[in-house]
């Protein structure tokens, strides 16, 4: 696992970040049977305009091991899946580390697809995000339902 910070990002947040791909997996790992998470390198920048997950199965290309790529921001986009029965699919304002959570949560659930050879599927990215939120920061589940 490799973990590359771009610019403008302190000690601090380093921490926190590192601590935050932790608990993202252990959060996923709640509801997937043994994920494997140890070929996957990380990459946090607080310029990117969305989060990504990378995967390059070309043997000789750039980004050879599968790469979550997380814009570190206060913004909660999420995918519009009716099915979720949501009002709002967005949160501004948001702490950033709640955000990087959903990010992090949304990309790991596309590695485990992938892994799981499985079709990519948003809602359930979308899902995992809306339920962690829904678990753990009512408040923001809450204003997505008004
Ligand atoms: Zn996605």
């Amino acid at each position: 696992m490799n973990i590359t910070f771009r610019k403008n990002i302190n000690e601090f947040e380093k921490k926190w970040l590192e601590q935050s791909i932790l608990a993202a997996q252990d959060y996923l790992k709640k509801l997937y049977d043994n994920p494997n998470f140890e070929n996957l390198d990380y990459i946090f920048s607080k310029t990117y305009s969305r989060s990504r997950y990378f995967r390059n199965e070309v043997a000789d290309g750039k980004y050879k091991t599968p790469t979550c790529c997380i814009a570190i921001r206060n913004i909660i986009y999420l995918y519009p899946k009716e099915s979720l029965k949501l009002k709002r699919y967005y949160i501004t304002g948001v702490n950033t580390n709640i955000a990087v959570m959903c990010s992090l949560i949304h990309e790991l659930t596309h590695h485990i697809q992938y892994n799981e050879k499985r079709t990519c599927s948003e809602l359930e990215t979308t899902k995992n995000e809306v339920e962690y939120l829904k678990a753990y920061h009512p408040y923001y589940y809450n204003s997505l339902l008004f």
